[in-house]
């Protein structure tokens, strides 16, 4: 492949600062997004450009004002992919989805081109399927299970969640078990969406620190078709996967396809993260402002096994939603970029680093 050369207009320089360097000059409008679906709220009048790549980036938008803004959201940061909430991320329940929302969601993912492939929604925060009492993982699976019936009703395709907790009160191996039974009972009652199990940082009693943990209910899942994983570099990285070198990251996919299997990662979160690796401690940072650095990233965006599935930022926006099309075009910018121009080329501040 020919190293593409890095320009300064790559750099991240100033992302942080509060006075951003006023993005919306560099958004172009896209002639797809006239906005003819009904909306709630005015359509952005710019979009970011969207970049052509094979690696799918974008972010965990806002539903806000309902689940068909999210598509704009999208778009509006120049997108590849994106995460949302298919309902109130902390209640444990919310007025069913209408069939307007349904049938603007759907034309508004057609309308930008987004493939369900790439749409990765994200699951309840409340919903611990591992837990050993019966009464509050049955309130667990309800949540999970009603998650799922609108992501097949919105025709998506994968549904991302957090593996659970044996809060203290049940084995690891038992909160496994639990947690792939309830996986069992709900693919028996749903037709074809994915559950895919995020990796998570590891602290005290979550499941999913280790990559053994996703292996351990992979095994058990009966339908190994519906089932699979989505990477988060924050939480690899705090859990003790180092992925700050090429020979760490190798090491990383090497590792996680002979446990897990390269055939299940359906997606990945990128997120820098603001402890240090091992930390066990879930903090997301931007893109090349934390412990990771920018290099970490490289090695993602540069790497085949990695196309072609969604690459969604989680890192924090401060409500200023042109901070993630600012990371999407770094991110998209290391794309066959000479690693090593990196260190010359990363000019941020406040602890970034070219690591
Ligand atoms: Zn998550
Ligand atoms: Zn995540």
């Amino acid at each position: 492949m020919v190293k593409r050369k890095l320009s300064s207009d790559d750099a991240v320089t100033g992302l942080l600062e509060t006075e951003l360097p006023n993005p919306a000059k560099k958004l172009k409008s896209v002639p797809k997004g006239k906005g003819k679906a009904k909306s709630k709220v005015a359509d952005p009048p710019q979009y970011a450009e969207r970049a052509e790549s094979l690696w799918k980036v974008g972010a965990h938008v806002s539903a806000a004002g309902g689940i068909e803004n999210a598509v704009i959201n999208a778009a509006a940061i120049g997108a590849n992919s994106f995460a949302l909430f298919v309902k109130s991320q902390r209640k444990w329940s919310s007025p069913a989805l209408t069939d307007a929302t349904i049938s603007d969601f759907k034309a508004r993912l057609a309308e930008y081109s987004y493939d369900p492939r790439h749409i990765l929604p994200h699951g309840s925060y409340l919903i611990n399927l591992g837990n050993p009492d019966p009464e509050k993982r049955q309130k667990s699976y309800v949540c999970f299970l009603d998650d799922l019936k609108r992501c097949e009703a919105l025709g998506l395709l994968l549904y991302n969640f957090h593996p659970g907790s044996s809060v203290g009160k049940a084995t690891t191996d038992e909160s496994i078990s639990s947690i792939a039974d309830s996986i069992n009972e709900a693919h028996k009652a749903t037709e074809t969406v994915v559950t895919v199990l995020e990796n998570m940082a590891g602290a005290g009693n979550i499941i999913g620190g280790d990559f053994a943990h996703l292996a351990g209910i992979i095994r058990q899942v009966d339908d190994k078709t519906r089932v699979g994983v989505c990477l988060d570099t924050c939480h690899m990285f705090s859990a003790g996967y180092d992925l700050r070198t090429k020979e760490g990251w190798d090491g990383i996919v090497t590792d996680f396809d002979r446990q897990v299997g390269l055939s299940y990662l359906r997606g990945m979160h990128l997120n820098d993260s603001k402890t240090e690796c091992n930390s066990k401690r879930d903090r997301h940072e931007n893109i090349g402002m934390g412990h990771v650095g920018i290099g970490g990233f490289h090695h993602i965006l540069n790497d085949v096994r990695f196309q072609d599935i969604p690459l969604i930022l989680e890192t924090p926006s401060f409500e200023k939603p042109e901070v993630w099309a600012k990371e999407i075009g770094v991110l998209n910018g290391l794309s066959g970029a000479d690693a090593s121009e990196l260190r010359l080329w990363w000019r941020g501040e406040g602890g970034g680093q070219a690591g």
